[in-house]
């Protein structure tokens, strides 16, 4: 079975396709500056890169360029458009409706709008890719897969937020959280790697990317997690604050004389070791180069960014009464050997030894475990894949559509 897997943003399309007989990607890409000028796709099959330059004004444009891609006499991987047996879908928010992916409908499509609010900039985006799919692929089944659907197992006591209730009632109002596909891809791989079931360990889950999250998976259900109502929440990220005293942007709009939309915008965008380092760089990289050539600012930001990462670290442990693997996963969890360091440096006290070596080795896509054969908890680094497990849901949902109806 082939499936073409679509994550669409407002601004982009980036797709792989994936036999699932081996789970090989035969082509992965992205068609980018849709609805800007110099509009054009970029497609990589293996390790060759092809660049079509065309502009693309709307969604339905830029997918019918990416199909053309795929079955193009030189760069295409399928001889025809009847070869993709299924699309899956990634898509932001699905509020509390969905729990897990669903093939979709017209009822599926009307519930994703009605979440819209609650993801003004992403669902909406979600939602030209699966039209335009739809309209170019007819009668090929299409699943949606949520970034939020492995969360909603996080009992109440974790979602719910300390203000008058019904601001949750008539709102929606909770802690919903995000990166739930990659939480749930790399607890399920580091059971694998440990040759340990999923459903008999407490898993902390580090997700540490430009935007960051950390999840606590108790037998392999997720029982809270970092993000929140928004992505804004938890961690210190590239250019998100994560936690502060809900009071600070009161006090500084009115200082500043600003309004909540820039507010907003100075947390979402300006903050995080980006704001603490006075604009200098939202990059980890630039942060430790300066840091390791001396940059008191930068090593400032980076004890900020690893103390709160394992404050969180600590606090999971607390809420699952122990933990047995810690996982690093997504661009500096994978590949930054000096956060895993200074986090895990807070954690000996649970009995956690760091492997040094296997520390410094595994990098840029390895994975592994990297605590000693005696630490009291594993520690793993897990590549995410956030593609595979979309397009393995999405093949487990229609085959078994298929078994139902045929
Ligand atoms: P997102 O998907 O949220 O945009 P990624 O998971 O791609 O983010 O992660 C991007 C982050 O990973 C950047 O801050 C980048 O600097 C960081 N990163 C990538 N490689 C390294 C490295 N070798 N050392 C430290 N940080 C790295």
């Amino acid at each position: 079975m082939k499936v073409l897997v679509i994550n669409s943003g407002s601004s982009s399309v980036k797709y792989q396709l994936i036999e699932m007989d081996g789970e090989r990607v035969l082509c992965k890409g992205i068609a980018e500056r849709i609805g800007l000028e110099g509009g054009r796709l970029v497609h990589r099959v293996n390790e060759e890169k092809h660049i079509v330059e065309r502009e693309l004004p709307d969604h339905d444009s830029a997918l019918r360029l990416v199909l053309e891609a795929l079955t193009d006499e030189k760069i295409g991987v399928i001889k025809d458009l009847s070869e993709i047996d299924a699309v899956g879908h990634r898509v932001v928010h699905g509020g509390e409706k969905f729990t897990g992916s669903v093939l979709i409908d017209e009822d599926v499509i009307k519930a994703i709008e009605e979440v819209t609010p609650l993801a003004p900039l992403h669902n909406p985006a979600n939602l030209m890719g699966i039209k335009a799919t739809m309209k170019l692929l007819p009668g090929v089944p299409n699943v949606a897969v949520f970034d939020t659907a492995f969360h909603q197992t996080i009992p109440p006591k974790a979602y719910l937020y300390a203000i008058p209730y019904e601001y949750y009632e008539k709102y929606k109002v909770r802690r919903y959280g995000f990166h739930g596909t990659s939480h749930r891809y790399v607890s399920k791989r580091a059971a694998e790697i440990l040759g340990r079931k999923l459903e008999e360990l407490k898993i902390i889950t580090c997700h540490i990317g430009n935007g960051a999250s950390i999840a606590a998976v108790k037998y392999g259900k997720c029982v809270d997690t970092s993000m929140g109502f928004t992505p804004l929440e938890g961690l210190v990220m590239g250019t998100r604050c994560g936690d502060i005293d809900p009071a600070i942007p009161f006090f500084i709009m009115e200082k500043e004389g600003i309004s909540p939309q820039e507010m907003y915008d100075a947390l979402n965008k300006k903050s995080g070791v980006f704001g603490l380092t006075k604009g200098f760089s939202s990059d980890m990289r630039d942060i430790e180069e300066a840091a390791l050539r001396g940059d008191k600012t930068a090593q400032l930001a980076l004890d900020i960014y690893h103390y709160r990462i394992a404050k969180y670290v600590g606090a999971y442990a607390a809420a699952m009464n122990g933990v047995d693997a810690i996982v690093f996963t997504a661009g500096v969890g994978e590949n930054s050997p000096i956060t895993r360091r200074d986090v895990c440096s807070y954690l000996e006290f649970l009995g956690l030894k760091l492997d040094e070596k296997k520390n410094e080795e595994t990098i840029r896509g390895k994975e592994g475990v990297i605590s000693t054969p005696d630490s009291k908890v594993a520690v793993l680094v897990v590549p995410t894949n956030e593609e595979l497990m979309i397009a393995r849901d999405t093949k487990e949902i229609v085959e078994r559509m298929r078994g139902k109806c045929c």
